[in-house]
């Protein structure tokens, strides 16, 4: 084909550059080295993203955006820390796709799903996990570490507790076993760590609006941590004394260090936000204070209201509390001063968090009584392995039915044995009592640990009546907009007891709606891609072990708050980051 003047269109780089993120083409020299260390550009597909690059210069609209090469970028940013002049080279990309579908150069309706790799499509925060495995195998670790936490502020935080399910999608797992995402993410925080200098995110301009965040959960805090990054003045309320909501209060330390959450959070203030602890909004100060003071407010306060047993004598024994409270006072340096006999009831994660803290504080004994059997536990099943590795006896198919008591005290819980029947509404098979096989078991402190919700006193007058079915708050989840003007919502509060990950992700979108609002835009429901994780299976492939994770002896778990995973070693760190095929995601179907 021959090309004409007509062909070329002088203001399409600058039409570029006026948009956000489009600004990068200007640092742009030419140089090729995102084409060579583009994994998508070997894979075949005559991907090139210099050659894009050099179109844009060159005012080839119609012939670029009208190709399918601009779908093929995978997003995975292993060029942004190749590129000398740290060009985000999908941050032009989405432009051009943007300009694709608004001047109808690209069909489908709106916003198609954009291809990826699967684990970056399932991560919540949508982390450049390709990336950053890169940057870990090359040994650059600031690159990495960079690279995550443009998509979340605490890498160090998901790196030990997150439930990964990026690895259940990872490509390699078809082969052998999942690339160990999780702990490389840890892997790249601990380095920051140990060399003491926290990397802190460049800020914009200031501007001279202002948010309220209320609660310093994850969610809450991601709000802060890119609202501050956008210019904003940000004050966090809290009502503990602690900031970091379930990961300070819930979570416990041997799982969490409380120096890394610490330090995570800093970067946060260090951002300049204000987080003022011990004030709790609707006690010490006014939701409509704050609706006076600031220009928005963003509601992150969670699921801090534990679900009761509901049985009899738990209302008239001292000596039964729920497992939310039973794990704040702890993780606030108030334990229980007497530790005889303990009794958990419940299967979730916050029933085995107590049970593995309570042995560590030398509980006379500690047993977990559960209505089925360990199949249907709903807590992690490495965390439910570590529990039964920990000689935590578990009882299944035991349903307590009373409390027991003397002089005001708790003696034990009656309990009936179980069976399971047919699936209820989850799938799960039903437990059924046994008629007739009522036993004792002795106790001197119950702890309720069947789950949590929404602390309905905890919401402000205008979204009091805005409660879905299931009783959370209603937010819409892409925006984050309540029912009420300017104010926004997120996290457990909106989603139900969740993840941290889930309340980084919600965070995150919120405070881009926050920012558009407060520009005087709309909050977008399709401002952010719908990712498409694309499966791919190489015909030849070596197996290769996973790393295995050094962990703390069974002794010293056994008398110590001591974190029980040690990390990877820099060895390990970068054998693992091999393991990555990194070419995942390339949607050949726009071809
Ligand atoms: C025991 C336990 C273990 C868990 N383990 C894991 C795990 O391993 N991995 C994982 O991903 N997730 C885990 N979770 C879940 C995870 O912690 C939550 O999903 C997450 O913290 C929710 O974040 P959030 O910001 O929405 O709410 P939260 O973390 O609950 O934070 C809300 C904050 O708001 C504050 N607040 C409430 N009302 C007010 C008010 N009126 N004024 C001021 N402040 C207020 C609260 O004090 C709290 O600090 C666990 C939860 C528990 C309870
Ligand atoms: S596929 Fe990855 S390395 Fe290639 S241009 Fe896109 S973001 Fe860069
Ligand atoms: S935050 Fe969780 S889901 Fe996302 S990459 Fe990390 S471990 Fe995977
Ligand atoms: S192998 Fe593929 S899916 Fe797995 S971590 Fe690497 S890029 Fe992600």
């Amino acid at each position: 084909m021959t090309l004409t003047d007509k062909d070329f269109n002088p203001q399409f780089k600058s039409e570029i550059a006026g948009m956000p993120g489009g600004e990068q083409v200007k640092r742009c020299y030419d140089c090729g080295t995102c084409t060579g260390a583009c994994p998508a550009s070997e894979s075949g597909s005559g991907f090139d993203p210099r050659k894009i690059l050099h179109m844009i210069k060159m005012g080839m609209k119609d012939q670029l955006l009208g190709s399918p090469t601009i779908w093929h970028c995978t997003h995975c940013d292993t060029c942004v820390f190749a590129c000398p002049q740290n060009v985000r080279f999908s941050a032009v990309v989405d432009v051009l796709r943007e300009m694709a579908v608004q001047q109808g150069y690209a069909s489908g309706e709106g916003r198609e799903k954009w291809g990826t790799a699967p684990c970056k499509a399932t991560c919540p925060a949508h982390i450049s996990i390709p990336g950053f495995v890169s940057a870990v195998a090359e040994g650059r670790y600031e690159e990495g570490l960079k690279l995550i936490k443009e998509e979340m502020p605490f890498p160090g935080i998901c790196g030990r507790i997150c439930p990964h399910p990026c690895e259940e999608e990872c490509n390699r797992g078809k082969v052998d076993k999942p690339v160990a995402i999780e702990y490389l993410k840890r892997f790249l925080a601990d380095g920051e760590l140990t060399k003491g200098k926290a990397y802190i995110p460049d800020k914009k301009a200031p501007k001279k609006e202002r948010v309220a965040v209320i609660g310093a959960g994850p969610a809450g805090l991601t709000a802060a941590y890119y609202l501050a990054i956008e210019g904003y003045g940000v004050t966090v309320f809290e009502k503990h004394p602690v900031a970091g909501g379930m990961m300070a209060l819930g979570i416990p330390e041997f799982r969490l260090p409380r120096n890394i959450l610490n330090a995570e959070i800093e970067v946060i203030r260090k951002l300049g936000v204000e987080i003022r602890l011990n004030v709790e909004i609707g006690k010490d100060t006014g939701f409509a204070d704050l609706q006076r003071d600031y220009q928005a407010v963003f509601l992150g306060i969670g699921c801090q209201q534990a679900i009761k047993l509901g049985i009899p004598g738990e209302e008239t024994f001292s000596g039964v509390v729920d497992g939310l409270e039973f794990l704040r006072e702890i993780n606030l340096g108030n334990p229980p001063a007497s530790r005889g006999r303990l009794v958990i009831v419940g299967g979730g994660n916050t029933a085995v968090d107590c049970a593995r803290t309570a042995m560590r504080l030398g509980y006379e004994s500690v047993a977990i009584l559960y209505r089925r059997t360990r199949e249907e536990m709903p807590a992690n099943s490495w965390e439910v392995e570590d529990t039964i590795e920990e000689e935590i006896e578990i009882r299944y198919l035991t349903l307590p039915v009373r409390i027991l008591g003397e002089n005001g005290k708790v003696t034990g819980v009656e309990c009936v044995r179980m069976e399971l029947g047919e699936p209820d509404q989850s799938g799960r098979r039903r437990p059924v009592r046994i008629e007739g096989s009522e036993f004792t078991i002795q106790a001197d402190m119950v702890v309720a640990a069947l789950g949590q919700t929404v602390d309905l006193r905890c919401l402000p007058r205008p979204l009091e009546r805005t409660i879905s079915n299931r009783g959370f708050l209603v937010a819409d989840p892409q925006t984050g907009l309540t029912k009420a003007p300017l104010v926004f919502s997120g996290g457990d509060v909106v989603s139900g007891p969740r993840t941290v990950v889930e309340a980084i992700a919600f965070g995150k979108k919120a405070a881009r709606s926050i920012d558009r609002v407060l520009r005087g835009e709309v909050a977008r429901k399709d401002g952010a891609p719908q990712w498409k994780g694309i499966g791919y299976s190489p015909e030849t492939v070596e197996k290769r072990e996973r790393e295995i994770m050094p962990r703390l002896s069974l002794t010293e778990r056994k008398s110590t708050f001591e974190e029980v995973d040690r990390g990877f070693d820099d060895q390990q760190a970068r054998c693992e980051a091999e393991r990555c095929f990194r070419i995942c995601g390339i949607q050949r179907e726009r071809e």
